[in-house]
């Protein structure tokens, strides 16, 4: 299929694809693929009133009623699977099974969501006073911007907005500006659900197009509550600020430097096959990607030989072929970026493996590599950057104290796992005084979460937690009510306040 094809597939009309100031192109082949129509920030105003107005009545319907539009727009996204996915490839560059399997892991939040709208359950509260009952009450809190990263196009629009709805709140969606057409797309599958769905508000789910300007707009104003967003670190220090500085909520899903300790009881096989799956799946390009390799020195160098291997036979290239496992970075701008972070990690003293340029049997015009092992001599500044590429920097240690200082000695705070056999090392890495990531896994690669559970990351991955778990609290406003059902009016705390 050609890139005009798999567009007019997804209901992609010329009027949507041209005329516009924001040029779209692919990454497999670089080819300007749209021009796509960017909002006015002038316009930004009106799209937040709609929002605010749509507010109003949505949060008045039964969130059981609520969770319905979420069950449309699930089974929707099941009809459009094909098309939708081959979109994320053709824009973001994912090969073909992951850019379908983002598209199921927004039918999966669907699933989650449906039934989180029957189960938005408070507390009732033991209260110290006679003929008194409390209670904890939650309430929608108001329209969620949501700002997406260019590597994962659809899905995390669809972790917020699939529990933003059932909570109450409409979204206004901003994606990057590098994947607009993936979220026209699903904007198209959203209106079939909500043709359906029949009486929701105008203005309950609004899209957005531009780069920070229109961001910024979402992010200073007040009538925004709730301010979703995924990306870089350098981002998130500007958004997180700013919209603590007006008193709203930020829920930031920032950067990671995801590592693995593979101890010297690991079953070997399976930690090999673990790390090449989440230090080059998607082309070393999401937020859990496995980029630090922390080996115990009886088995690093075996582990090195193994991963070199397999990193040999890794098919590289078109991304729409079958067997293709490595797909392109997202610009020539990253390859770039990634070719300066290895010239750095020799210089501090590493041996690179790989992270050449591919240039011969791949679409020309896209920025493919090969992806790259640096043995490094020590943990440095280098290793403790994120850069958004298929590099994986390897360490050795001796004692399992020692993996763990290096495992949290870095800004990010996002996924980590270890490879072992030994309950106590597992438990240990576990604990308080393991592993410091907002996601911590055993025999388990770093990446590839599944969304039952909250996802999310501490320290400069920015705190905030998505999709499953109790994460739906985020989007709503917690109330805690007392009720006095006597004829008294005793006060807490044994208090006397007699006239
Ligand atoms: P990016 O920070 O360049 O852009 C992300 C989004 O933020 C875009 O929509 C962009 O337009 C917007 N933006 C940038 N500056 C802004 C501003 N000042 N105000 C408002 N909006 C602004 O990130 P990227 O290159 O698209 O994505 C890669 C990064 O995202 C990596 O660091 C990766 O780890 C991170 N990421 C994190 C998660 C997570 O869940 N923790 C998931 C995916 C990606």
């Amino acid at each position: 299929m050609t890139h005009d094809d798999i567009l007019k597939a997804a209901g992609l009309t010329k009027d949507e694809l041209s005329g516009g100031t924001l040029a779209v192109h692919s990454p497999i082949d670089g080819a300007e693929v749209a021009r796509v129509h960017e909002t006015d920030p002038a316009d930004m105003p009106r799209v937040i009133a709609k929002a605010q107005e749509a507010f109003k009545a949505w949060r008045t319907v039964p969130a059981p009623r609520r969770g319905e539009l979420v069950r449309l727009l699930g089974e929707e996204l099941r009809a459009a699977k094909e098309e939708l996915g081959a979109v994320v490839t053709l824009e973001a560059g994912k090969i073909t099974s992951e850019g379908l399997g983002e598209v199921q892991e927004m039918i999966d939040i669907c699933d989650f969501a449906v039934g989180l709208s029957r189960q938005i359950y408070g507390l009732t509260i033991a209260s110290e006073r006679p003929g008194h009952r409390m209670m904890e009450t939650w309430h929608p809190l108001g329209p969620c911007a949501i700002i997406t990263a260019f590597n994962f196009p659809v899905a995390v629009w669809c972790w917020n907005t699939a529990l933003a709805l059932v909570c109450g709140d409409p979204v206004i969606w901003k994606p990057s500006e590098k994947t607009p057409l993936t979220a026209i797309a699903t904007m198209k599958i959203m209106d079939r659900a909500l043709k359906r769905f029949g009486d929701a508000p105008e203005g309950l789910c609004q899209l957005v197009i531009g780069g920070p300007a229109i961001g910024e707009a979402l992010v200073s104003s007040k009538d925004v509550p709730i301010v979703s967003a995924t990306g870089s670190t350098r981002m998130g220090g500007i958004v997180g600020p700013k919209v603590s500085a007006r008193w709203g909520r930020p829920i930031l899903e920032l950067g990671g430097n995801n590592a693995m300790i593979v101890a010297p009881s690991a079953d070997l096989d399976m930690a090999v096959r673990a790390i090449v799956f989440s230090a080059v799946g998607t082309a070393g390009q999401r937020c859990t990607t496995l980029r630090r390799l922390i080996a115990h020195t009886s088995i690093k160098d075996d582990l090195v030989a193994k991963l070199t291997k397999a990193y040999a036979s890794l098919p590289i290239g078109d991304p729409r072929k079958g067997t293709t496992l490595v797909g392109p970075l997202i610009d020539h701008a990253s390859r770039d970026r990634m070719q300066a972070a290895l010239e750095k990690a020799k210089s501090e003293g590493g041996t690179v493996h790989g992270g050449k340029v591919v240039a011969e049997g791949v679409p020309q015009g896209g920025a493919y590599v090969t992806p790259a092992i640096a043995e490094m001599p020590e943990q440095t500044d280098t290793v403790r950057t994120e850069t958004f590429a298929p590099i994986l920097y390897v360490m050795g240690y001796e004692t399992l104290d020692e993996a763990i200082a290096i495992q949290n000695d870095v800004p990010q705070g996002l996924s980590s796992c270890i490879f072992t056999l030994n309950m106590r090392e597992a438990e240990a890495f576990l604990s308080a005084a393991g592993s410091d990531c907002g996601i911590a896994n055993v025999n388990i690669g770093p990446s590839g979460a599944e969304i039952g559970g909250a996802f999310g990351g501490e320290k400069e991955t920015g705190g905030g937690r998505e999709s499953g778990s109790d994460a739906w609290k985020g989007y709503m406003r917690r109330q805690t009510n007392t009720i006095n059902y006597s004829a008294q009016l005793p006060l807490a705390q044994g208090v006397k306040f007699d006239f």
